[in-house]
């Protein structure tokens, strides 16, 4: 077992056609190596033809700068209070607190996963009542691709004449009633990292609705210079750029953006399909053909019944690096457990798979439950918290065969006692 290749959640795929390699060496070539240049220009246009509705897109360096940026552009200002979904990787949040503003947190539907609209209108209504205020913009997150129900919280956000920034850094290609998501708000965020549908290595974009727009967005994302012949500032801006050389992986990405999003479906119909009659283990999917997922990650559910091979040693060591192997510097715990947690069949099957060398990972744990926001709004019906101890994301993306998947699929079987 240990000499098989190891299964990740979603690794970078460059193109067959060798496109990305193409794209870098003409920027060197051309030594356009710098925050701006053609393949910006380039990846900018095609990523414009892709999302449609005659929006402009501006590249940056990560999704997180583009969240940070839509916030800015959508007059957010110390103090003020932004509407989140609480079911979310935290670079939805946390640009919100950067301006020294306070997300306010919404729970999610059972249908998608994604904010509820009933409680973000509750929310919006009782923010009104107890500040005064209404909130400066409404964030809801298409988790693992899944797409929310962006009619309805369009419907409320025009209502309240609050602005809607689709974080759609997950739901790259998912569409709604056939609309690509991203391009129903104000402004849509885009995520390029290197396990993302599709990569630059690093980086982002923002989706903007007019040229104007994309025009200040450039302008905050290049330090908000004045047209003087020295440095002058008469607003504070950011190093948010996309770098030529990231650009150019981009643009041979976009050359087998369709393929990719292709091959994700299928795997999740794999899964669908191979598991369907394992009692006790259900799949996450689309309520309907209006909701159009990329299932960029394939998520499952398992009853707290099932029992779990080695369930009874969950949780009794401390984790030394990060789950999921992500990058940088993970601080050291001194708890195994936290009180909120994944149940322990789930972290029991995590376990199981792993030592067959296959990466899962638990549900992102809802921001609500997060120590960082403890005395932060929260408006919540308990799915995310239900969902997040039973849920599990399992491996998806062009590097997973049909036989990854008979493979997994026989493993998570076996693990059950
Ligand atoms: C990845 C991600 C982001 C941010 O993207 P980065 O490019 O990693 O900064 C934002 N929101 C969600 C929901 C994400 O998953």
């Amino acid at each position: 077992m240990s000499d098989r290749k190891r299964i990740y959640l979603c690794l970078a795929h460059m193109s067959e056609n060798g496109m990305e390699q193409k794209y870098v060496k003409e920027a060197f070539d051309t030594n356009w190596v710098v925050p701006l240049g053609p393949n910006v220009n380039g990846f900018e246009a095609d990523l414009e033809q892709f999302v449609g509705q005659d929006k402009k897109v501006v590249a940056l360096s990560s999704g997180t700068a583009a969240v940070h940026l839509a916030l800015i552009a959508c007059g957010v200002k110390p103090g003020d209070e932004v509407i989140v979904q609480s079911f979310t990787f935290c670079a939805s949040s946390h640009p919100i607190t950067y301006l020294g503003a306070i997300p306010v947190f919404i729970d999610s539907e059972k249908d998608t996963w994604n904010m509820d609209p009933d409680l973000l209108e509750e929310a919006i209504l009782d923010r009104k009542a107890k500040t005064g205020k209404y909130p400066k913009a409404i964030v809801p997150v298409a988790l693992y691709g899944m797409p929310y129900n962006i009619k309805r919280i369009m419907e409320i956000g025009e209502k309240y004449g609050i602005p809607v920034i689709e974080d759609a850094a997950e739901g790259f290609g998912s569409r709604f009633n056939g609309q690509v998501l991203g391009t129903f708000g104000e402004y849509g965020i885009l995520s390029f990292n290197g396990n993302k549908m599709i990569t630059t290595s690093g980086g982002g974009a923002l989706i903007c609705p007019n040229k104007e727009a994309a025009s200040t967005i450039m302008w905050y994302a290049t330090q908000a210079r004045e047209a003087y012949p020295y440095y002058q500032h008469e607003a504070i801006g950011y190093n948010y750029r996309m770098s030529n050389v990231c650009a150019g992986i981009g643009r041979g990405q976009m050359t087998v953006v369709e393929a990719h999003l292709r091959h994700h479906k299928h795997v999740q119909r794999m899964y669908e399909e191979l598991l369907k009659d394992v009692d006790g283990i259900t799949m996450m999917k689309a309520p309907s053909d209006n909701y159009d997922a990329n299932y960029w990650l394939c998520t499952m559910r398992l009853d707290p019944e099932v029992r779990i091979k080695g369930q009874e040693n969950a949780y009794k060591n401390v984790i030394t690096g990060a789950v999921g192997g992500a990058a940088g510097v993970i601080h050291a715990v001194d708890s195994a457990t936290t009180d909120c947690q994944p149940n322990d069949n789930v972290e029991a099957l995590r376990l199981f798979l792993d030592a067959a060398q296959i990466e899962a990972r638990p549900l992102w744990k809802p921001m609500h439950k997060q120590p960082v926001y403890k005395n932060n709004p929260a408006y919540v019906n308990g799915v995310s918290e239900s969902m997040f101890k039973v849920g599990m994301c399992l491996p998806a993306g062009p590097y997973v065969s049909d036989e990854d998947v008979h493979y997994i699929v026989e493993c998570i079987k076996d693990s059950i006692q």
